[in-house]
Formats: structure tokens, sequence, C-alpha cells
């Protein structure tokens, strides 16, 4: 009789969500759950020439498939974040009837969504299956999403003036700490037509109608929004950092796959090489995630004000990070033979094992959730340029919060770069060190053997395999 509990994992169609929801599958399988894992044609077909997913999955007999679908957007769109809506909602034309079908066609036990896929909520209760969304952003952010509502009742939305240092009110843990420029970008604008706030409102909606929630963080990082989370979700599980509670998992067992990848872009090995040859400590990684675009006035600023520093620096530029999609190669070039020996430019790196190597003293970083917590990990200080969602709530937390590095929001010039570097490196280097390692104790504690995170998990899949005699859903 076959009563593996069959779990289907549906994450956005980008770096970030495809990487935190291909480790908890990977967890997942560790724990005898069988898993189906759904990826764009697009997006599957760049993770398999880039990452080592095939080979790594491939060990767990069986228990772990890739299904894809179409995104339904033609072959040369340029899939960047400026086009982010379109891609959401294409994604969406597609994933809906695909799912439905999905969920009559097999025995699932859950379904497991990125939380902005709203409409997985909606199928799984019309169809009986239960719903665990996984909210990939901060849980700082998402309880601010989740008071969206009520700032606009309070008359706090839209901001009267234009004063955006002022303080926000009736996001509770965070008084006195929020200002207005700390919230999402949508926020700052006109946000009544803004897709995305729109997709956020239904997101909210439908959290307290799903089973559960997964969060990737842990109980002493995010405490006090978690129990504000769990007061409209309360089966929230907080399994995080999961990257370390799956490298933890693996390094126990002695599963030989600790250098796991799951890029979509090729990683430059050269990076590490580089690295092994400079000083312990005193390399700043400099990295704006897979999404963000920038001008190319921008990009100068930070190369004037990284060697004008004259701090060691390790740079990723993406090929695609200029606004309007443009490839400036030549730019490019011209940028990377600037460096000297000062510093080295790639394309694309394996960021989990620069920030663990010893020469790494600081993070500069665009404040991605996952960019944040590979860092707190590693207790390495950063330094954050954020643009948009989370992003400009986790560089508060992480300057004001958890005073672990520096804000420098809303700012790009070459002056306040080489400052920003100067104190993280070297003035206030031990201040941020230290609180940095500590939090870096922390998350390892959570998922030690007696750790949260490793609790949550237990719940979670304790959870998922006692929804198979709920529904009865055994292969006979
Ligand atoms: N990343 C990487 N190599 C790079 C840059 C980024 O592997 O050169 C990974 C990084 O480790 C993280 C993800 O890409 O896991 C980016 O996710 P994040 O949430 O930080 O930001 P996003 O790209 O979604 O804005």
């Amino acid at each position: 009789m076959d009563c593996i509990a069959h779990v289907v994992i549906f994450p956005l169609p980008i770096q970030g969500p495809i990487n935190s929801m291909l480790q908890l599958a990977e967890l997942f399988c560790l724990e005898d759950l069988k898993v189906t894992f759904l990826n764009t044609i697009h997006n599957q077909e760049r993770l398999l020439r880039c990452s080592n997913v095939q080979s790594r999955f491939e060990q767990y007999d069986g228990l772990f498939r890739f299904v894809t679908i179409p995104d339904g957007l033609p072959e040369e769109h340029p899939r960047s974040v400026e086009q982010f809506g379109d891609i959401i909602s294409s994604v969406q034309t597609v994933a809906e009837p695909f799912l439905r079908d999905l969920l009559v066609k097999e025995r699932v036990t859950c379904v497991i969504p990125d939380a902005l896929s709203y409409y997985a909520v909606d199928i799984g209760n019309e169809m009986g299956v239960p719903v665990i969304p996984f909210d990939t952003i901060s849980p700082s952010c998402l309880w601010v999403y989740l008071c969206l509502p009520k700032l606009i009742q309070a008359q706090q939305l839209p901001f009267k003036g234009d004063d955006l240092d002022a303080l926000v009110t009736h996001i509770p843990p965070m008084e006195g700490l929020l200002r207005r420029r700390d919230l999402p970008h949508f926020c700052l604008t006109d946000y009544k037509t803004d897709p995305e706030f729109l997709v956020v409102l239904k997101e909210i909606e439908r959290i307290p109608q799903a089973y559960g929630l997964i969060l990737n963080t842990f109980e002493d990082l995010d405490g006090p929004f978690l129990s504000c989370i769990r007061s409209h979700s309360a089966k929230t599980y907080a399994i995080g950092p999961v990257h370390l509670h799956l490298k933890t998992k693996l390094a126990a067992k002695q599963t030989p796959s600790l250098l796991s990848s799951n890029s979509l872009w090729e990683e430059d090995q050269s990076s590490i090489k580089w690295l092994d040859a400079q000083p312990v400590g005193s390399v700043i990684y400099v990295s704006f995630g897979s999404l963000i675009v920038a001008s190319k006035e921008e990009i100068l600023e930070f190369w004037h004000g990284l060697l004008n520093s004259k701090v060691r620096f390790l740079w990723v530029l993406r090929p695609n990070i200029l606004k309007g999609g443009e490839m400036d190669y030549k730019f490019m070039k011209e940028l990377a033979e600037g460096c000297q020996e000062n510093g080295y430019i790639v394309s694309w790196a394996p960021q989990k094992r620069i920030l663990a190597h010893p020469a790494i003293g600081g993070f500069l970083t665009h404040s991605g959730w996952n960019s944040t917590l590979e860092s707190i990990v590693e207790g390495k200080p950063m330094i954050c340029w954020p643009h948009n969602v989370d992003q400009r709530v986790n560089s508060r937390l992480v300057n004001k919060l958890w005073q672990i590095g520096l804000d420098m929001k809303d700012c790009c010039d070459r002056f306040t770069i080489e400052r920003m570097i100067k104190d993280l490196m070297c003035t206030k280097r031990d201040e941020f060190k230290k609180s940095a390692e500590n939090l870096s104790k922390l998350a390892k504690l959570s998922v030690g053997e007696v750790g949260s995170s490793t609790h949550n998990l237990e719940s979670l899949v304790k959870d998922i395999k006692g929804l198979i005699r709920t529904k009865e859903n055994v292969e006979p």
C-alpha cells in the first residue's frame, strides 16, 4: 500500500523563490515525502543547464520529479523585473487550468505555492486539497502587507505631504522604527492602481483561508512578527533559514551534495579562486540579486565608490542589470578592466560559498530576503541598497533592529558609497561583526537538534503526513 504524502510545490518563476522552494523540496524528500515541482519551461532549461539539480535529486529514488508548464510569454520576452506584472499574470493564465487538471488526475496531499500565487488557495479550497503557501519574502514585510488595510483605514495611506522620513503608525511591533520610505515601493507611489499592490491585497486575503503558512525565517530573528502573523494564520511554520536547514540535515546524513546549486545563470567559479588569494575579512562582496536593474550612472557611482574606498571587492554584475534590457558588454568590460588588482567582476557567482569564504568581510546587497538570510547565516555585516518589495523593510531592520549593517536607501552617490564601505569594513567593523556573528549563532541553533526551525519542520511534515488520513488519500 502506497501511503506516501504527495506535495505539489509551485514557485514564482524567478531565482529567489526557485532557490528556497527547491531547498524545501529537498528537505521534504529527506523526510520521505513525494514532491512534484512545477517549473516554467523557460526556467527549467536554464536550471538544468546551470545547476546540479538533476543529479542531486536523482538520489531520492523517485521521490522527486519536475513538471514543466509554459509561462505563456513569447521566447524573445526579456522577462526582467520591469515586466514582473506581465510575467505573473501570464503564468497565472497557464497555471490555473493546469493545477485544476493535476488535482483531478493525481492524488495530491497538499499544494505549496508561493503566497503571491493567491489563486492556488482558491483552487485547493474548491477541490478539497489543503494549500500551505510558502511566503518567500521576509516575515516583517508580510506583516506590513497584513497591516495595509488598517493603514488605509487610518488614512496613513496614501501619505499626506511628502515627508518620507515621517514615522509610520499602526504596524505594532515596528512603531517608531519604520519610516514611510521603509515601506514597500508601491506605498510610495499611486498604489491604488499598482498591479503588484492589487495582487498583494489578494494574497493577504487568502492567508487566513489557507491550511497554513510556511516562512523562511527562525523564531529568534523574527519572533515578534511571527506572533502577529499567527493571529491571521495559526499554523505558521517558521522553518528557516531553509538553505542552512538543508545543509545541516545533509551533513548529518553525510550526503555528498553539500555544494548544491540552484542557479539559473552559470556560476563563475574563478571568483572563489580569486578570493582564496585575498587576506581574511578584507573583501566586500557586491551583488544586487537576480532581478534589480540599474542605470549606467548608478553603476558608475558604485564603481567609483568601490575604487575610492580602496577596499578589495568582488562584484556580481549580471549582463542584464542595465535598465531597459540594455546589454552593453563594452561598458561591462571597461569596468572590469578598470578594477586593476583591487577588485574582481563576474556575471554570476556561487553566492552562498562566497559569503562563507573567510576573505569576505561584508556584503553590499539589495536586501533581497534570500541574500539577507544567507549573509546572516555567515555572520557577515551588510550595506543595503534596497529597491522594492520587502527589500525596503529588510534594510531598515538590518540597520536599526538587528544592527548588523548600514542602510543606503534612496541614495546612490560615490561619496556615500565610499564612506559606508569604510565604515562597514574598517571604522565600525568590530561592532557590526559582533552582532552579525551573534545572529549567525542563533540561526545555527535554530536548525540544530532542539532548535525552533527543526521543531517547526517536524510539525509541518507531521501535519502533511496527517492530511493523507484526513483525506483518505491512500493508493489501493
Ligand atoms: N545569487 C547567486 N549568485 C549571484 C547572485 C545571487 O547564487 O551571483 C542567489 C542568491 O544566493 C540568492 C538569490 O540568488 O539565493 C537571490 O535572491 P534574493 O531573494 O536575495 O533576491 P532577488 O533576486 O529575488 O531580488
